[in-house]
């Protein structure tokens, strides 16, 4: 049994459209630091959302169809991650680089959004389905759009504002938000260092 790494709790917002809340868990099911059922409650609007099987369900996601041009060898280099802690979040088609992302890079946990159906979480990556990015300004060490949400330009300016200032995201395709220094551009990708 896996679950919901409890202390990523503390990274999720309310995709309501109000200003930035946390959530409150209430846990049903725990396995060790682990959700595995449970709800989340905004404290703002009042809205709750079901944590089933490890998984956090806001709504209105769509999951990942295609494959992604991205390789983990290049999303590792791009991310320049140091050493180990934190988070790193991959969304859409990125989601397909987990495993071979969490080999290059241990001890930092993924959090993979909208992946393809069927994905489980693991003890290396906890999985949330949501409309609107589900994870609060400056909680990540990372974000990796994939080219299904990165032509969305609020995918893209909420991917940015997630990513902790002074660390990167990874976008493959779209065009780079307001907030962010782009680092290199080639057809269908775009590295930016978040700047506020
Ligand atoms: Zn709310």
């Amino acid at each position: 049994m896996t679950g919901m790494f409890i202390e990523l709790t503390d990274h999720l917002r309310c995709t309501v459209g109000h200003d930035e809340s946390f959530l409150v868990l209430l846990p049903g099911t725990m396995d060790g630091r682990r959700v595995v059922t449970g709800t989340l409650g905004c404290p703002v609007c009042g809205r709750v959302v079901e944590l089933t099987d490890g998984v956090a369900d806001f709504g209105s996601g769509m999951p990942a169809a295609d494959a992604t041009t991205l390789t983990a060898d290049a999303v590792h280099a791009f991310l320049g991650l140091g050493g180990p802690g934190g988070y790193v979040a991959l969304a859409g088609a990125a989601t397909a680089l987990a495993s071979e992302l969490v080999a290059r890079q241990p001890g930092v946990r993924l959090v993979l959004i909208n992946p393809p159906i069927g994905t489980p979480d693991s003890p290396e990556a906890s999985v949330l389905r949501a409309g609107i990015f589900p994870l609060n300004s400056s909680s990540m060490r990372g974000v990796v759009l994939g080219r299904d949400l990165a032509v969305d330009s609020r995918w893209a300016a909420d991917g940015v504002r997630a990513v902790l200032p002074g660390l990167r995201i990874v976008a493959e395709g779209g065009e780079p938000p307001g907030g962010v220094e782009v680092l290199a551009r080639t057809d269908g990708c775009w590295v930016g260092r978040r700047t506020s």
